[in-house]
């Protein structure tokens, strides 16, 4: 099932911020998983959370290692209780024409205040 071993891909923005090759603002981290704030923030709290591993997008995450996904969703509800109140909207942009610009998979953590509809 899982037949892809690429830990880290030598050109991925967020693998070289993930290993702390590029600084970032981070707000947690564990064993799988790292989680920073966009340099671009949407919503009063912008947090990206990223598995350490390399997968290009939530498709290929959920078919190789979905116990990884739902940590990811762990996480970010972890982030909306610790800023807000429990309340967060989640974004996986996936490919290009859905607005992904970075080929590693990131869950966007949106909240820290009211969003609108
Ligand atoms: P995507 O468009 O792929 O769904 O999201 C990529 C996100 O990464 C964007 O929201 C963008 O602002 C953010 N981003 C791009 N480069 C950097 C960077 O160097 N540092 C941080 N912290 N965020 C970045």
């Amino acid at each position: 099932m899982n037949e892809r071993k690429t830990m880290t891909e030598p050109d991925c923005l967020f693998c070289k911020i993930v290993n702390c090759d590029i600084p970032s603002e981070k707000v947690y981290e564990d064993a799988t998983t790292y989680a920073f704030k966009d340099i671009n923030p949407k919503a009063k709290v912008h947090v990206l959370v990223v598995p350490r591993e390399h997968y290009r997008n939530v498709d290929e995450l959920a078919r190789n290692d979905a116990q990884l996904l739902a940590h990811i969703v762990e996480v970010a509800q972890r982030i909306a209780d610790q800023d807000y109140d429990g309340s967060y909207r989640l974004i996986f942009n996936t490919g290009e024409h859905a607005g992904q610009t970075v080929f590693h998979v990131h869950a966007h953590v949106l909240t820290g205040e009211p969003l609108e509809e």
